[in-house]
Formats: C-alpha cells, structure tokens, sequence
C-alpha cells in the first residue's frame, strides 16, 4: 500500500517519509516532548508503535523528488537502444561509468575519476540517450537541466538554480547532472548576449560546484553542446569538464544499427533492407532516422486502417507490415538535418576545437 501511495518517490523520499512516520509515532505518545530538547527513555521507545496513521500524516508533508522543482529520475535506457557510436559509449563506459562501478579500482591506481564530461555533436546525434543509458547502466539517479531552462526557470537566481541541482545531487548519489546546451549559458564570459552578466555568475557558480565536488563522490556532469568552440575555457580546465566526447554525425554503418534499434519490435515487409535504408540516409542524425521510422509506420497504419473493414481487423492485424513503399514515403517525408554546408560547418568547428585541446 505503501509503494502505491510513494508514486515518484525516490530513495531520498522514502527516507525522509519513514523518519517523519516515527516522528508522527512519537509526537503522537508524548506530545510535550520537545525533541530537540529532551532525553527520549528507552521505555518510550519501547512501547513506540509507528501507526497506518502516523505515516499518512507524514505523506502529507513530503513530497516526492519527481515534483519539485528538480526532478530526479532512473532513466530506463540502455547500451542497446543506442545504435552506432561504439567508440563514444566505450569513453563513456569508462570515464563515468567505471568511477562510479568500481572506485576501489580507481582509488588503487592513484587514478582521477572524471567530474564531468564535455559531449559535442551536432542536435539529434543521440547525446542525451547516450547519458540516460550510461546513468542507467551506472545505476544512478539522473537529473537533467536545459541550459535555456535555467535561465528562464529561474530568472534572477539562475545561481541558486545551479547550487540547488548539485544540492540535490549529492543527496541523491550516485547522480549523473546532465546540461543540456550548456552553450547557451556558458558560452565564453564577455561574449554574452544578453549584458546582465547571469551567463558570467552561473559559469561561476558552476565553476565554484564542480571545483567543490570531491573526487569519487558519485556526482558526475555530462554536459552538451554543439558548440564548443564557444564553451568559456575555464570549464573546461583540468578537474572540470576535462573529458571530451565527440558525438559524430552516423556514417553509413552507423545508421544502419540506429535503424535495426527502431524497428527492432516492429513488423517489416521481406523487401524492407535496413542496409538499402542506410545507403539512401547520407545526413540523417539518430533523430532523423527515428522520425523516419516513425513516418513509415505510420503510413502503413493508414493504409491498414483504410483497407480493412473494422470487423476483420483483429483477424488480419497479423498481416500488416511495413513495406518498402511506406519507407520511401517517409524519406520524402523526413529531410536530413545534416546538410554538406552544415556538415563542414561543423566540422570545422570540431577540428577547431580539438586542435585548441
Ligand atoms: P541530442 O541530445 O544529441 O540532441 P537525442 O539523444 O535527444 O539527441 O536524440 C533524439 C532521439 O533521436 C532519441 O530519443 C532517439 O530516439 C533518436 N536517436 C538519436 N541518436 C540515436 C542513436 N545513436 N541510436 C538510436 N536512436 C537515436
């Protein structure tokens, strides 16, 4: 009952819930007892039953973690659902996942455990799925800010925002703080588009957060961009963001494993070749390909829908499938976010950066 009545609740919550049940227990027996004040007997608390009562009551004051204003998760992705990208899940694999699986082995080889990490990649190429499935592998708790968000979210105190995220982190540990667009709020000091200096303090809030994460305190940051070259320097020094993953546009090869992960559970026509969908989607981001996918299913819904009579349809269901046509369609459908200009654009813009490292 009450797993059914802790819906959002994390492990933090059912904590503070069951202290604040035998609080409730207490007060209720010795209402006079002031709790900072006195001595507690041990006869008191042998007789201490914490009630049905006591726990509704404390219900009513906590509120699970998934409410508030930073929301902490256990997302459910995995290694699996990322298609593509071996060599970026392995630096991932390693510099945030083994810290937080086996400090002893890091504490041994006298190793430094990453504090954050730096992802760079153009927009859809799969880094925010990258971070949920290595804080799901990590067994951590995941709480993810919007660079945007926080400046909005908290207008004026947009620092306090940062401190409370980190706050809430170490009370939630093993956490993984995932930033997304950090670009957006730390983009080199001075260069702030807007001129009331809330980039400037939040980068050096943040600065002052990751400084004070102790080593192997199982917070990690993951931070993203598409933009590094414009991410200010200082975060990205020795014990900050100092680890830096490139998320890269899928080759051909790529694109076909991101495809194989989003028809996985669906019914495809014989003639449906994945690497025949591979070679036609030059440009296409793990974005892309999942609205792709998308489209073509939803194509040969349609045209299931509109050619079976409604009373037969139970009987034929397992007849439909997705068929070469209906992926065609979605290619027309579906552009490539990666033009041949913004392509080398970024490239550019990653060679640039990398050469600077
Ligand atoms: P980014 O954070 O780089 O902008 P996302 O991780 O938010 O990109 O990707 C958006 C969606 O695109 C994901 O939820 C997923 O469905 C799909 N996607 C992107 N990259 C991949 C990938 N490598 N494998 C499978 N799906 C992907």
């Amino acid at each position: 009952q009450y797993a059914e009545n802790t819906h959002g609740f994390v492990g933090a919550d059912l904590e503070s819930l069951t202290r604040e049940g035998a609080m409730n227990a207490l007060r209720r027996i010795r209402p006079d007892l002031d709790l900072e004040e006195d001595e507690i007997d041990a006869e008191v608390l042998e007789t201490l039953e914490v009630t049905e009562g006591d726990f509704k009551e404390a219900l009513k004051g906590i509120q699970p973690s998934a409410m508030r204003e930073v929301f902490v998760e256990v997302p459910d992705v995995t290694w699996d659902d990322v298609g593509g990208l071996e060599d970026t899940k392995e630096r991932l694999r390693e510099n945030v996942q083994w810290p937080l699986d086996y400090p002893e082995v890091f504490d041994e080889l006298d190793m430094q455990a990453a504090k954050g990490v730096l992802m760079y990649g153009p927009p859809g190429t799969g880094k925010t799925l990258l971070a949920k499935a290595v804080a799901n592998e990590a067994q951590s708790n995941f709480i993810s800010i919007k660079g945007p968000e926080l400046l909005n979210k908290y207008v004026g105190e947009s620092e306090k925002g940062v401190r409370e995220v980190f706050e809430k982190a170490r009370a939630n540990a093993p956490t993984v703080i995932f930033f997304d667009e950090i670009d957006s709020i730390a983009g080199q000091r001075g260069r702030q588009q807007s001129d009331s200096g809330v980039g400037e303090r939040v980068v050096s809030q943040l600065l002052t957060e990751l400084d004070g994460l102790e080593e192997l305190e199982d917070v990690v940051v993951i931070a993203t961009t598409n933009r590094p070259d414009l991410i200010d320097k200082a975060l990205l020094r020795p014990g900050r963001l100092d680890r830096h993953v490139h998320v890269p546009v899928p080759d051909e090869g790529a694109r076909k494993k991101i495809f194989e992960v989003h028809t996985r559970d669906k019914p495809l026509a014989d003639a449906v070749d994945l690497d025949w969908l591979a070679g036609e989607t030059e440009g296409y981001v793990g974005a892309d390909i999942e609205a792709v996918t998308r489209e073509a299913s939803m194509a040969a819904s349609r045209e299931f829908i509109n050619s079976v009579d409604p009373e037969e349809m139970a009987d034929t269901i397992g007849n439909v499938r997705i068929s070469k046509e209906h992926f065609e369609h979605a290619l027309e459908e579906v552009n490539p976010s990666v033009t041949p200009e913004t392509r080398e654009q970024y490239e550019e813009i990653e060679e640039q950066f990398d050469t600077a490292e």
